[in-house]
């Protein structure tokens, strides 16, 4: 991909979210760290009905003191996988409540937190900090494939790659517009490609078009 095919595509992102941040609902950096492991494998507007009445409870680590493994898994019972994400969250709040969140101020520190893996360390940092990295979840892989500005078969290896290509200084705002794009726009069963000025760079419309031209003229 080109330099100029890579500032359409920011620029085109940009114009689309000019107000883009996360849609996690959170009142306090603790609860957004507890929001996102909650977000894996689920959809933000699952997490922030729970969380809506979760985090009156739940506003700092200790308060896992206060509350049971399975009074948590109460509260998170609409959402996947709630009864290891509950037993994580508490495990991750122990931790928290004894070293304090702002010892974990890098992505491998974070990582050493239960069910942190690298994309919530990243998405955490860029949302708190501005860190300049990027959350690769299977979504911002397929966006990224599909318009070939990596050509990757796994989040992991996207993720090793894509901050070679992408210029630093453009990733926080990236995080937070390509979340959007793949959530309304390039969805992952039927992307809005009619709609999509992005057409004439993307390898997956080509492909897709190619395809159907060829069953057309048999
Ligand atoms: S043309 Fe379609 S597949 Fe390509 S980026 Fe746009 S919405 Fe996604």
């Amino acid at each position: 991909m080109t330099k100029e095919n890579i500032k359409l595509i920011i620029n085109y992102l940009d114009k689309l979210f000019p107000d883009a941040k996360t849609e996690l609902y959170y009142e306090n950096e603790f609860q957004l760290l507890i929001a996102i492991i909650m977000s894996a494998q689920t959809t933000d507007k699952q997490v922030n009905k729970a969380n809506k009445v979760f985090f009156k409870v739940f506003e700092n680590p200790n308060d896992w003191l206060k509350l049971w493994q399975n009074s948590i898994q109460n509260y998170l019972k609409t959402i996947w996988f709630y009864k290891t994400k509950a037993k994580n969250i508490y495990r991750t709040c122990e931790i928290l409540s004894k070293n304090g969140l702002n010892n974990f101020d890098t992505i491998e520190k974070l990582q050493t937190l239960y069910w942190v893996w690298i994309k919530t360390a990243k998405v955490f940092l860029s949302i708190t900090k501005n860190t300049q990295v990027l959350g690769i979840d299977t979504h911002v892989h397929r966006v990224l494939n599909r318009l070939w500005i990596v050509k990757t078969k796994s989040p992991l290896e996207t993720d090793k790659k894509v901050e070679e290509i992408l210029k630093k200084e453009d990733l926080v705002r990236l995080h937070h517009t390509l979340i959007l794009f793949w959530r309304y726009n390039c969805i992952a069963r039927n992307p809005k490609c009619d709609l999509c000025e992005l057409k004439q760079i993307c390898r997956y419309y080509k492909e897709v078009n190619l395809t159907k031209n060829i069953s057309k003229n048999q």
